[in-house]
């Protein structure tokens, strides 16, 4: 037996035990990427860097074998700036999108990509669910946004945008015609949030707050619910679906008080009496310094990341902040409140949401235009034929998602690289110095694409082939720098994968391999 000391916590082992092995033993973490258990050692990413107190050396702990008296740290300074250093130098020659072009300039930041997917495979009722994940008044957006998130769109370098918008409002109407809208929930926090306005943002939060089965009490002065939506013309948003969908939302368990002006008195009551109070007013008004709030010249003041005004338990969003027409960021503003107070309500600390990291390479090149278009087609971008305020009508909808060149990985919540960046806060750009490769993208059986520039040359695929006997497999192919993953003989990746095709999809440690229709975002 071996006796060695991790992060000075004393261990006894077989000899042959790796150093990975014995932490984990102990319940230390240690990141890896490249190690699968069950498979042969093969050292190649760096992120299981240790370090040996007695020499100071640092060590792969996938693959050092724990030595009598070692004394190793894991977790200091050194260590982590390592791990930082290995996943910058992956991520330097790493060709990919986490999240797609159009996601990241929607306000809401809706997963645009998957709702097409949905769209246009018809799986209509899953599409919606995606859409009001991030949106809460979808048939509205559908057809007053100006739609941000179609100047970001790639398909722009070829032809024309993805009608985003209106696939949002087809995917709205769909539900709201077949009568399959949210009813209230049975279950209660007992968490109380009053929200003073029932505009977009006002709304969003109270539908995000009231799905987590917190009670919801809304304040507005007007008769109506619906904030400057009431000013849209009739030929814009026809006012039966603005009413269908508002009062969706008011089915979902949230009282309202119409006709309830708050003044300074009442205000005091709500914080007395609720466990958190959201102002989405609009535009804000002077009176509300008396309140004890600070405002500046476009509105309330509050800590631009978790919304909270200067009173604790006070919040606002939307248009009291800073006025703006699009209504998409108002919403997206009520959705983002209401997760960041349920996190509050269930831990007792108001956390603002993590950035997330995401890897990004920019424009299309010309010659990548026929690599993106293997998951679309060339076909021209569909008008509604019975105008916007109407919408598409299912073929058109369908044959429009069709349109989409699906720019985000199909790995974004299983891969490990974007996960240990997150954790170590990598940068991508620090080691990039050349001009980035070409996107490639291979497609196995309509099942699983492999992109060859988002491996970080792990092996686990090569040692998984070889593992079940694949008659062809994955192997290294060149030398050095110029090494890749790729199949023998010039075989087609088809042929490689014949038993494992899934099985390495699964496995792949990034986006590289990965499933067309992993389940991973459903
Ligand atoms: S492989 Fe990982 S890091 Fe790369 S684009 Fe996909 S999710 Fe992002
Ligand atoms: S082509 Fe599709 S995934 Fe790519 S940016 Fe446009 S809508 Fe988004
Ligand atoms: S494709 Fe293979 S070598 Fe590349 S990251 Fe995925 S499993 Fe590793």
């Amino acid at each position: 037996m071996i006796k060695l000391k991790i992060n000075s916590q004393s261990i006894e082992i077989p000899k042959g035990t790796t150093v990975l092995e014995a932490a984990r033993k102990l319940g230390i973490n240690i990141p890896t990427m490249c190690h699968l258990e069950g498979t042969e050692h093969f050292t190649s990413c760096m992120v299981c860097l240790v370090k040996d107190a007695g020499n100071g050396r640092l060590l792969a702990s996938c693959s050092m074998p724990a030595m009598d008296g070692m004394e190793i740290i894991t977790d200091d300074a050194e260590c982590l700036e390592s791990r930082r250093v290995s996943l910058e130098l992956l991520l330097s020659e790493h060709v990919g999108d986490c999240e797609a072009p159009c996601q990241l300039v929607c306000p809401a930041r809706m997963n645009i990509p998957l709702m097409n997917r949905l769209i246009a495979s018809g799986n209509f009722s899953k599409a919606i669910e995606v859409v009001k994940r991030d949106i809460a008044l979808p048939a509205i957006l559908g057809r007053i946004c100006p739609a941000p998130c179609e100047a970001g769109c790639r398909r722009k370098s070829i032809d024309e945008a993805v009608s985003i918008c209106l696939l949002k409002g087809f995917a709205a109407d769909n539900e709201l015609t077949t009568n399959k809208h949210s009813v209230a929930s049975s279950s209660n926090s007992g968490r109380k949030v009053a929200i003073i306005g029932a505009g977009p943002a006002g709304l969003a939060a109270a539908f995000y707050l009231s799905k987590a089965d917190h009670s919801i009490s809304i304040f507005e002065k007007n008769e109506k619910a619906g904030g400057d939506l009431l000013k849209i013309e009739e030929t814009v948003l026809p006012a039966n679906i603005r009413e269908i969908e508002i009062q969706t939302i008011l089915n979902s368990g949230v009282a309202i008080q119409y006709q309830t002006e708050i003044d300074k008195v009442r205000f005091t009551e709500l914080q007395q009496n609720f466990d958190a109070v959201i102002l989405a007013t609009g535009a804000m008004n002077g009176a509300m310094e008396e309140w004890g709030l600070t405002l500046s010249k476009s509105g309330i003041e509050v800590d631009k990341k978790t919304y909270q005004t200067i009173l604790p338990k006070v919040f606002a969003i939307g248009n009291a902040l800073r006025p703006s027409k699009l209504a998409v960021r108002s919403v997206g503003q009520g959705k983002e409140l209401a997760h960041l107070l349920d996190e509050y309500f269930k831990n007792d600390v108001l956390h603002a949401l993590p950035e997330r990291f995401n890897s990004k390479f920019g424009k299309l090149i010309e010659t990548e235009y026929v690599t993106y278009l293997k998951e679309s087609n060339t076909n021209k971008r569909v008008d509604a034929s019975g105008g916007k305020a109407h919408g598409f009508s299912s073929e058109e909808a369908v044959a429009e998602a069709k349109r989409c060149l699906h720019c985000d990985c199909r790995n974004p919540e299983s891969c490990k690289l974007r996960a240990l960046a997150d954790e170590f806060g990598a940068v991508q750009k620090r080691f990039q110095y050349d001009d980035r490769v070409l996107v490639e993208k291979e497609f196995v059986s309509k099942k699983i694409v492999y992109e060859p520039n988002k491996c970080i040359k792990c092996g686990i695929c090569v040692r998984l082939t070889k593992q079940h006997q694949e008659a062809f497999g994955f192997s290294f192919i060149g030398r050095g720098f110029d090494v890749r993953i790729g199949v023998p003989f010039s075989e087609s990746i088809e042929k490689a994968l014949e038993k494992t095709a899934v099985l390495v999809a699964e496995k792949c440690p990034t986006g590289a391999l990965a499933l067309l229709d992993s389940e991973e975002q459903l």
